[in-house]
């Protein structure tokens, strides 16, 4: 071999090792955990007997959950997991408490000075998850009183319910900020981005969607369409609204990891924490990439 020949041979094991090297990179790219913001969590009082705060906390670390908004019923139960591990859960503050429920709070005298006296506290990143079941409920003297106080203390509303009564919600006090829960629970993406167009103060969690938004490795058309087209207006939920969820509380989040995986990386990022960091103001997304 003569010099000319040894260069460039030199040069083809060298590019040879740098493909080898990306290569490599992008495997392990693809092989990280992508951490998630679980903007859906609820401490209420049936699940305080058996999962212990710190186990708690230890459920979320082992499914790479490193944020998590939470709400309770009653409240104490956020603010015990708040007082466990603050970095981690940031309470959203719900009206239920006694004999305030889902089926009754909109008509309850007392909830809006209940909510605020709470808020003076300065700690919730926002109000709810609370039920409207109708168009009827979103228009009584409470739920007006409680969207005034999220649009004062600048923090979200967190509902769920259809889009009719969320349409009724935002008639009343437009300016208010709201996190939809579970898209509507049974709405088609067609009318989740017909939402997303009209009212640009909205953000959808996607708790309960995940066997729809994907059947094995296969996305949904509608929903691809309407996740990339929407990509900084969603963000993930588990919904531990009973307690057998927290026992399978790693399930639901690779629930989630499975859709997200088939998404282009950036989409995948901003929906599984990305767009909640900027929401919620949790810290950096820097320490979540870690
Ligand atoms: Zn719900």
């Amino acid at each position: 071999m003569n010099n000319l020949g040894k260069i460039h041979f030199q040069r083809i094991i060298v590019l040879a090792a740098l493909t080898v090297l990306y290569c490599a990179r992008l495997a392990g790219a693809a092989d990280q955990v992508l951490p998630i913001f679980d903007t859906h969590l609820h401490y209420s009082r049936p699940a305080w007997q058996s999962i212990a705060p710190q186990d708690a906390a230890r459920k979320l670390e082992a499914a790479g959950v490193p944020r998590a908004l939470v709400s309770s019923s009653p409240d104490e139960g956020s603010l015990v997991l708040r007082r466990t591990d603050a970095r981690r859960f940031a309470p959203v503050l719900r009206p239920y408490r006694n004999e305030v429920r889902s089926g009754n709070w909109t008509r309850d005298p007392k909830t809006p000075a209940y909510l605020e006296a709470r808020l003076k506290r300065g700690i919730y990143k926002g109000i709810g998850e609370f039920h409207l079941f109708d168009e009827a409920g979103a228009g009584t003297p409470t739920v007006r009183r409680t969207a005034a106080l999220a649009v004062r203390y600048r923090i979200v509303l967190q509902v769920h319910s259809g889009a009719a009564a969320l349409r009724a919600l935002f008639a009343i006090e437009p300016k208010v900020r709201i996190l939809w829960a579970h898209a509507g629970m049974s709405e088609p993406p067609a009318v989740i981005g017909a939402m997303l167009k009209r009212h640009k103060n909205l953000w959808v969690g996607l708790s309960f969607r995940a066997g729809e938004i994907a059947t094995g490795d296969m996305l949904d058309p509608a929903w691809r369409a309407l996740l990339t087209r929407n990509s900084d207006r969603f963000v993930i939920g588990s919904d531990t609204y009973v307690t057998s969820r927290w026992s399978v509380y790693g399930e639901l989040i690779e629930a989630h990891r499975r859709w997200l995986k088939l998404l282009p990386a950036e989409v995948a990022r901003a929906i599984a924490y990305g767009n909640a960091v900027r929401l919620f103001g949790s810290g950096d997304i820097k320490a979540l990439e870690k």
